[in-house]
């Protein structure tokens, strides 16, 4: 480490891999772990899927970038495709989460901008928020940790309570131009925000001239079932981001907003080099070809209801190590009575990867393509781990009950 010329922002952990086949990574010493983070929910479509192989590839021999002065085919398409599958009508490509919410706040300050009310620029977010590292995405997102020591927060932001309505209508202002929430926060410990809520928040906003922003970058391209998130709770938003699965780990992101909610985003106000290039789309829309195929989305709700009975029957026989199993479909989060970090590593010694979380919480987010037996693989191997860790007497009793 001493000899590394990387800033020294990551915690990485003490293990590297040289290549990754489906829903396993493999280090250089051919060690197979069976991978539950999926790049914090990224590789939507587990390693190496020959699908997205070919697309990317085949792209590469044909054209990398052209720049957005250009028509791009496969930005049409996808953009396309994206809003064919959801509320949108419009869609705008980013390279990033962070990059996807940065359109979604300016294009929400840019809506009532337009309607002559300049002041109108304040959103309301949630406390355990997270939107990303940009300047306006750590003040939305309003953790003291992500904010300290980078000088004054942007301005415009208003937090109140997680799932606390009666905050939330009292933080509306004539300033406040929008809500944003994320339908089940991720960083923040699998936090399932109910579908009430959301339609709640639906009725707020029509009511006082509002939009609504749902940031599913964690959450959406089938992640939990559905290809957002929010269709769980039958509330559409006006402008929604996505990223992390819809590259299956190409750098891809995006922004999506109904017509009326784009409309003031016109020729000039916003652009970006990079995104919606033509290796990016290539990966994006091979991505859909599959996540959209028949069926897909069915089975990822039912594997994921597969794994949680599982962690269920773990917690149960753990009570002492597990408070709680949490999340909606392949977006699962045990929550720790030890410290997560201490599960994580009894896991990892299993050759188990998770991803830790706020809350005292591991999450759980295999790849959309995994099978019924890694699922079932898994449990043992989060069995055996939780047996490591037990005091004797409890292995002794989870064992024999
Ligand atoms: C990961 C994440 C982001 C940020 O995405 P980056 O690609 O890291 O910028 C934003 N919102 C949510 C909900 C996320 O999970």
């Amino acid at each position: 480490m001493g000899g590394s010329a990387l800033y020294q922002t990551f915690a990485r952990l003490p293990v590297s891999f040289e290549r990754g086949e489906g829903s396993w990574l493999i280090t250089a010493d051919g060690t197979r772990y069976l991978d539950f983070a999926a790049g914090i929910a990224v590789n939507s479509l587990g390693h190496g899927h020959p699908h997205l192989v070919a697309a990317l590839v085949g792209q590469a021999g044909r054209l990398w970038h052209v720049s957005n002065l250009y028509d791009i085919p496969g930005q049409q398409r996808l953009g396309e495709r994206l809003a064919e599958g959801s509320f949108a009508d419009r869609v705008f490509f980013t390279n990033s989460g962070a990059e996807a919410l940065e359109c979604a706040i300016k294009t929400a300050r840019r809506y009532h901008y337009v309607k002559g009310q300049e002041n109108r620029f304040r959103i309301i977010t949630f406390e355990g928020a997270f939107h990303g590292r940009t300047l306006a995405t750590i003040a939305a997102g309003g953790q003291k940790k992500y904010l300290e020591g980078f000088g004054p927060a942007v301005e415009g932001f208003d937090q109140v309570p997680f799932g606390d309505l009666a905050a939330t209508e009292k933080a509306i202002t004539p300033d406040t131009a929008a809500i944003l929430i994320e339908p089940i926060q991720g960083e923040a410990g699998i936090r399932v925000v109910s579908s009430e809520f959301l339609r709640k928040l639906r009725e707020l906003c029509d009511r006082h001239g509002l939009l609504l922003i749902f940031d599913e970058v964690q959450s959406g391209i089938g992640r939990t079932g559905k290809f957002f998130a929010h269709e769980w709770a039958g509330a559409s938003p006006d402008i929604a981001t996505i990223a992390k699965g819809i590259g299956g780990g190409f750098p891809v992101g995006a922004c999506l907003a109904t017509e009326e909610a784009a409309k003031a985003m016109t020729p000039g106000v916003h652009g970006t080099t990079f995104g919606g290039n033509p290796l990016a789309m290539a990966v994006g829309n091979a991505v859909l070809d599959i996540v959209l195929e028949d069926g897909f989305l069915e089975d990822v709700a039912r594997k994921g209801l597969l794994l949680k009975q599982g962690l269920a029957g773990i917690a149960d026989d753990f009570p002492d190590l597990v408070e709680e199993i949490r999340g909606s479909g392949l977006m699962l989060g045990i929550r720790c009575k030890a410290p997560n970090s201490a599960v994580m590593a009894a896991m990892r010694e299993e050759k188990l990867l998770a991803v830790p979380a706020g809350d005292n919480v591991v999450r759980l987010l295999p790849p959309l393509t995994v099978s019924d037996e890694e699922i079932k693989d898994a449990l043992e191997r989060m069995r055996r781990a939780m047996e490591a860790l037990a005091p004797s007497t409890e292995a002794a009793a989870g064992g024999e009950g």
